[in-house]
Order: C-alpha cells, then structure tokens, then sequence
C-alpha cells in the first residue's frame, strides 16, 4: 500500500519540520506500525501561514471561473486515486470497505460542488434612500483559512470543508487529526497535483496543545474552520477572540432518537441500529439516546437485538465485516466507563457492554444495548461516541421532547411515526440544528445546511451555505452625482 508523505507542505514544497519529531501512526486494526508524521512547532505554523497569506490575494481575485477549474481537476485527481484512498482509510482509520469507500467518493464530490457553487453564489442590488445612490453587495474571501479536523471521517469532514475554502478564493493552513495524519497528507497530495498556486494550499501536522494552539493563536489567520469536541471548540474560540478571527465550529452531538407508539417498527429498528453502529458509533450525528414509549420499548428491544445479531465485528478489510474497531484507547476507555456508570445507576446490559476477545488489539468493542437508562447517567448526558444503544422509556411526546432538550448538545435529532403532524411537532421542539422524521439521526447529504444549536456549533456549512459562510459581505455605495 502507498502511504502518505511523512513531510509538512509548505508554500508548495514538501519539508521538514524545523524539530523534525514525529508522531508515529499505528493501524488500529492490528497495532502494526503504518507510517509517521512531522510535528509543525509554532514556528513551522507561521510558516505555513506566511506562505498562505502571501498567496491570498492574487488566489482571492483569480476569477472564479479559473478557480473552478483547478478544483475539478483536483476532484479528477481524488478519482483516479481511489482505491488508494479507500485502503489508506480502512488501514488508518478502521472503517470497513463499504463505508471507506463512500467516504472516499465524497472528496470527488465535494471539490465538483464547491467548483460549480462558486459559480452560483448571487449578490444583492439594495435600494437606497436617496435617490441618486445605487447601493450593492459582493463577498469577497476572508484571506487565510484555518482547517482543523477530527480523526472519525479523515477525508470526508476535510474534503466538506476544504473545497469550499479553496473555491470561495480563501488560502489554507490544514491540520488533520494525530491519529490520522496521514490522510491528511494523502488529501494535499492530490491538491499538489491538481495544480494550485504556491502558498494557496499548506498543510501542517502535529497535535492539538501543539500545532493547533498556535494556528488559533496566530494573528494572521483570518478565520477558523473547525470540527470536533465542545471542549476544544471552546479553547480555540478563547485563543482566536484574541485575534477577532471569523469562526465556524461544528462541535460534538448526544443525538436524541424518538421512537413513538405508532412508529414503523422494522424502519426505526434499521435507523437506530445504522445511527448507533455506523463507524462504531464514532459519528457526531450518531443516535447516543434512544427515547422510546413505554408501548414500544419491548418490541422495539426485541427487534433491535436481533438486528445486533446480524453485526459483523472484525477486520474491516475483510468483505463480511460491517463493524471495525475503535481508533484509539482514549476513545473505548470512555465508553467502558459509561457503560460502568449506566449499569452501577441502574441500567440493564441487555447485550454487549465489552471489549471483544480474540482480536489483535482490544479496541473491537462488542455492539452494546442498554435498557433502563435514565437522563441522569453520563451515558445521557455526555458524547458516548461508541457502538452502544441506550434505550430511555418516556411516557409521551412532550416528555420525549422534554429529555431530548435535556442536553447541552443541539446537533442532529431523529424522530419515529406514522403521525406527520406528531413528527413535525416534535420537529419544532428539539433544539437540533438539523431533525430527521422517519430517517436516521445520521443520515447526511453534504449539500444541506449544516450545524449545531446550543453548544454544538457555530454558524452553517453544507452546499453554498459553506461559500456564503466562507466569504464576507462587502457593501459598495455609488453616487450617480
Ligand atoms: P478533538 O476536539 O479532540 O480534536 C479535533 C481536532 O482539534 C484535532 O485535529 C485535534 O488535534 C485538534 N485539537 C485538539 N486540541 C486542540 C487545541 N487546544 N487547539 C487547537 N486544536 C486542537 O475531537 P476528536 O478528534 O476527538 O473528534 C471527535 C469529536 O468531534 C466529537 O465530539 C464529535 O462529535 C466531533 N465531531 C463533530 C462533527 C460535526 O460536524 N459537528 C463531525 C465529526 C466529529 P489532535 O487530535 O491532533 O490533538
């Protein structure tokens, strides 16, 4: 397999690091030892910033025509290097093939649609009142754009956010995740190669309390893209309100899943168990609170055991696996502890709850439901972020919509029923930026608004809400004299 570039591209060449520490990158399937990265000190950032906002200017008025084109190209590039990405994907992150291999598509994709967005993005003619004055706006980029990114999809959330960056005439300094550096590196492999100026495209490596403190702490980056935890969301809002830079932040989720008396129960059963397991379970939109009827809470424990039944855990290169293994320790050392916290309040483990056995590292952990799970568990309180389905009965609609609120978190929502005036009733109650009824909490298309309510984020992405977000407004006056 071709791994990535172990090097930090700077101003259009590939180089060291001014330390050159490195981190090295284990593949969470067996443990074995896939490649490294270079450490980016606070010295390598300004670099990298340097080059960015040296090119940001003549990148920010090339027309977007121009503009449009190199981004086709680089979607040409993702295509050709498909199956190359696919296999750096299952290696490093863990995912198996079938989900690799949509997530792989989505940078083809989601270059194709920021070259043709940028094409439609419309401006205002305002009226005035005074008679003479001809009043219009444009959006111009804001300069150097900050890319900071998690580790659970590594090309997909990227690439989302990176095209549009590009398109809307922004320059880039990139920092993808520690634990997978590098499909970071192989996403600006193919930007090389598709031909963008120098300086326009930098990418930086290193961890967050490193490299990422100095990007939110660097004056010259104009605005910040960022997708992860609430807690590093807060630090890196604290650092960039020194600087004012602009900010987007999609932060972590605690979906809420309603599943009400009349819901169709094989429809609701797939949607949990595709929120709750996808990715095992590290997805920001996954289902992490199952509120169900008191009605239906039997029926739809029975459907959804033998649903996990069907859960193939194991290498996620093999073709029959549906399930892979956890990224890191950190990650399945919090899942462990609030399954330990349910169960010591009182939950019942109906199946799972542990770490697989007979596997080359313990980061497969078994598909989990819990039953009996009340709203004062960490389980439903925090970001469980693992493959486990926590079911809390409720008695009606206004208590599930009343636990459903009960969180900081406001990111994506699902709700069950043959009702619609029921589903959209709840629709308008839940505090999530986005709700799904009849659909899973996961479901995505990368062309729809975008973001969190509450703590889970700042502002909107997705489709020519990234472009509008990625620019600003600029008012222009003119007197007719
Ligand atoms: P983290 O917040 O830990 O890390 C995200 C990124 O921020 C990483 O690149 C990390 O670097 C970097 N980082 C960490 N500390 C700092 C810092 N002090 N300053 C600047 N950058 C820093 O999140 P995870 O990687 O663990 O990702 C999981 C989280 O992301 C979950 O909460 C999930 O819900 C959320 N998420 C949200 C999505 C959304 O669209 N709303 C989508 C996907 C995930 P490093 O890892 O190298 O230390």
């Amino acid at each position: 397999m071709s791994v990535a570039k172990d090097k930090l591209f700077i101003d259009g060449a590939w180089i060291d690091s001014q330390e050159k520490k490195t981190i090295e990158i284990k593949s969470p399937i067996d443990g074995a030892k896939l490649g490294s990265a270079q450490i980016a000190t606070s010295e390598d950032v300004n670099k990298a910033v340097e080059a960015a906002s040296s090119a940001a200017d003549k990148w920010g008025r090339t027309h977007f025509v121009e503009r449009a084109e190199i981004m086709h190209k680089a979607a040409d590039i993702f295509e050709k290097r498909f199956e190359e990405l696919v296999n750096l994907l299952i290696m490093e992150q863990g995912k198996p093939k079938a989900d690799a291999q949509i997530e792989s598509q989505g940078c083809v994709n989601y270059f194709r649609d920021a070259a043709e967005d940028i094409k439609r993005l419309q401006t205002d003619m305002l009226p005035s009142i005074d008679p003479k004055k001809r009043v219009y706006t444009i959006r111009q980029p804001y300069g150097v754009f900050g890319v900071i990114t998690p580790w659970n999809f590594p090309f997909d959330i990227p690439c989302f956010i990176i095209a549009p960056v590009l398109a809307s005439g922004n320059t880039l300094v990139f920092k993808p995740a520690e634990q997978t550096p590098l499909c970071g590196a192989k996403i600006v492999e193919c930007l090389e190669k598709a031909g963008f100026p120098k300086g326009v495209v930098n990418l930086v490596q290193g961890p967050g309390e490193i490299t990422g403190e100095a990007m939110s702490a660097n004056g010259e980056i104009n605005a910040i893209a960022f997708t992860g935890s609430i807690e590093t969301g807060r630090r890196i809002a604290e650092r960039a309100g020194k600087t004012i830079k602009h900010l987007l932040l999609e932060l972590g989720g605690n979906g809420p899943v309603i599943v009400l008396d009349d819901a169709d129960l094989e429809l609701a059963t797939e949607a949990i168990a595709l929120s709750c397991y996808m990715n095992a379970g590290q997805v920001c939109n996954a289902g992490e609170r199952i509120l169900v009827t008191k009605q239906m809470n039997d029926r739809l424990t029975k459907s959804l055991l033998q649903k996990t039944a069907q859960i193939k855990l194991g290498d996620p290169r093999l073709p029959e696996t549906t399930m892979g293994p956890l990224i890191d320790e950190t990650v399945a050392s919090k899942i462990d502890s609030h399954i330990k916290d349910a169960v010591e309040k009182g939950a019942k483990l109906t199946v799972g709850g542990k770490r697989a056995t007979g596997f080359p590292t313990k980061l497969y952990f078994e598909p989990t439901i819990l039953n009996d799970v009340s709203p004062d568990m960490l389980i439903s309180r925090e970001e469980t972020f693992g493959p486990v389905c926590p079911l809390i009965e409720c008695e009606n609609i206004e208590e599930a919509a009343q636990i459903a609120n009960q969180t900081d978190y406001g990111l994506m929502s699902s709700v069950f029923t043959k009702d619609l005036a029921k589903g959209i009733k709840l629709a308008e109650l839940i505090k999530t930026g986005t709700v799904a009824i009849n659909t899973p909490s996961n479901y995505w298309e990368g062309r729809l608004p975008w973001g969190g309510m509450r703590k889970s984020g700042l502002g909107r992405q997705g489709g020519i809400q990234s472009i509008i977000s990625m620019t600003q407004l600029k008012t222009i006056i003119l007197d007719l004299g």
